[in-house]
């Protein structure tokens, strides 16, 4: 573990120094090279450099880098209106993270039912292995322990439900219920998918209730399962959506998305960002959409997702006392671990294999969506090995 003496102590970092990326590839000072199957968090979307990214990024930094919200900023209405058209949404709020796009997303919520008449239906009910932020609001929506301790009083107005009880979930939509806020796909939570029938009936239910359903896309959204959003695989759509990470390929860029229904609320003076929707932000959202909105982009998420997937189930039949369990699609993908889950990551990482562990002793596999079927089979390559040496260790143990 290095510690950096100027830096919060708040990460435990791995002392790799990566110096350049290309693509699926990130290379360090000395010239080694890994496979990024973290992606930043599923942020780095079209990969390390991407030519486009790059371009529209330094072609916008030689106009004008930042103006305040109270002039129209280059890009920001078009971004907004192909979101808008791509989507469920009639608007859309940019933040700079996806715990600014979720304090959006609570915020547009209460405040829909606050100028409805209904100021007393501000609850929203998450679902236990959630991650929403690290924003004192967010930490109470996500409602683990670990993120809570010491900071104070929980946030009020957030209830948790256990992750798949329908009867938890109709009692704590209740009168005082503003939102029902779920993850389509539980990222950190570790890659678990709410079914899609499940969905359909949370939203059901929702509606029955005059609840509004938001929808935390901010890792799933974005191609990242091979649809635009998740949420689309199950037919559904929501009131209110959080996005952020993929969107914009490694600059930091958030949104939050709504119908205009339930942004009634949202009017002037009532929300605000110094940096949100910023123009070189505005310039690499747009690059990012003119590559995931082109025609054959989602299918190719989803064929080399597949590739991925069907390794990984081989890789399950040949070494089961390591993998448990293989879940998620397209290129959000997770390996649920027979031993401790941060031993395969770092396994991996020996292989130059770079992996990110979630909850549910799960390893998360989150590449750049333009991974070619090569690449995918020259990770299965290393993941085979890496598994091949634990299995060999715990042998010889
Ligand atoms: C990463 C993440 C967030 C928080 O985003 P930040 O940009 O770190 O604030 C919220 N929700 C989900 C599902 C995430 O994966």
């Amino acid at each position: 573990m290095a510690t950096a003496a100027p830096l919060f102590d708040t990460y435990n970092r791995t002392v790799l120094h990566f110096e350049r990326g290309e693509g699926v590839w990130l290379f360090t000072q000395t010239g080694e090279r890994y496979l990024d199957f973290a992606a930043g968090i599923a942020v780095n979307s079209l990969g390390h450099a991407h030519p486009h990214l790059v371009s529209a990024l330094t072609e916008q930094a030689q106009k004008l880098w930042h103006l305040s919200n109270l002039y129209e900023i280059p890009g920001q209405a078009r971004l907004g209106a192909r979101m808008v058209e791509a989507t469920f949404a009639d608007k859309v709020f940019f933040t700079n993270s996806g715990g600014e796009a979720l304090e959006c997303a609570i915020k547009t919520a209460r405040r829909h039912f606050f100028v409805n008449g209904q100021p007393e239906r501000y609850r929203i009910i998450t679902l236990e292995g959630a991650f929403h932020g690290r924003t004192l609001a967010t930490i109470a929506a996500g409602g683990q322990a670990k993120y809570l301790e010491g900071f104070g009083p929980k946030v009020e107005g957030f209830d948790q439900i256990p992750f798949g009880d329908f009867d938890a979930l109709e009692a704590a939509l209740s009168e005082e219920a503003a939102a029902l806020l779920i993850e389509p796909v539980q990222g950190e939570g570790g890659i678990r998918t709410i079914e899609h029938e499940m969905l359909r009936a949370m939203r059901k239910m929702c509606d029955d209730k005059g609840v509004l359903l938001v929808l935390d896309e901010v890792q799933s959204g974005v191609g990242r399962t091979g649809k635009l959003f998740a949420h689309e695989w199950a037919g559904i759509t929501p009131d209110i959506m959080a996005v952020a990470k993929g969107i914009g390929g490694g600059f930091p860029v958030g949104a939050c998305l709504a119908t205009a229904e339930a942004a009634d609320g949202m009017t002037a003076g009532t929300h605000g960002s110094t940096f949100g929707g910023n123009p070189l932000a505005m310039a690499v959202g747009n690059a990012v959409l003119d590559i995931v909105l082109a025609d054959g982009f989602l299918e190719h998420v989803q064929d080399v997702g597949k590739v991925l997937s069907q390794g990984l189930a081989s890789l399950k039949d040949r070494f089961p006392g390591q993998i448990a369990d293989v879940r998620g699609t397209g290129l959000m993908l997770g390996i649920q671990c027979v031993g401790v889950n941060t031993d395969v990551v770092k396994a991996f990482r020996d292989e130059m294999l770079l992996s990110v562990p979630a909850g549910d002793n799960v390893v998360r596999l989150l590449p750049p969506l333009t991974l070619s079927v090569e690449e995918a089979r020259e990770a299965l390559g290393r993941m085979d090995s890496a598994l091949d040496k634990l299995a060999k260790a715990n042998h010889q143990n």
